[in-house]
């Protein structure tokens, strides 16, 4: 009986190496910028906020997605990160979040970074061209509410 256990025993190493041997990193996230502003036009009004949408693949699943706009011939930054909730730990996601501009934003042109992490630690980043323009006084909420 000893010897039964022993032989399944060193039956099972090779396939367990063999396994190990198999696995590779996942590939890194990818990201499609959709939509930079409603209707993708690459515009935000200040004290408004800048609707955003991407599409997000992450085969080694998502751990962090990063928003940065940054001022392009200036220092003035917004910062947005999510950690937690529907986006994280999943392979695949639309992205579609809503990131404030602030009343005090200079007006101006900005770049926008959009930074995916995977739990490897892989990252992957995709920019756009973005533009902060007088608020008009409408409330844009109702303009954009869309389902899909
Ligand atoms: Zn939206
Ligand atoms: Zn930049």
């Amino acid at each position: 009986m000893k010897t039964n256990i022993l032989l399944r025993f060193l039956a099972i190493i090779p396939l367990v190496a063999g396994f190990a041997a198999c696995q590779k990193n996942p590939s890194a996230p990818k990201i499609t910028l959709t939509e930079v502003g409603h209707e993708n036009g690459g515009k935000a009004e200040q004290g408004d906020d800048l609707h955003l949408e991407a599409d997000i693949v992450a085969e080694g699943l998502i751990q962090r997605i990063h928003v940065e706009i940054h001022q392009e011939n200036g220092s003035y930054e917004i910062e947005k990160s999510y950690t937690t909730g529907k986006y994280i730990g999943v392979k695949n996601t639309e992205f579609h979040e809503h990131v404030d501009i602030p009343a005090d934003a200079p007006l101006d042109a900005y770049h926008l970074h959009l930074t995916v992490t995977d739990k490897e630690g892989q990252t992957a980043t995709a920019k756009a061209h973005l533009e902060v323009i007088e608020n008009d006084g409408n409330d844009d909420e109702e303009e954009h509410h869309h389902e899909d």
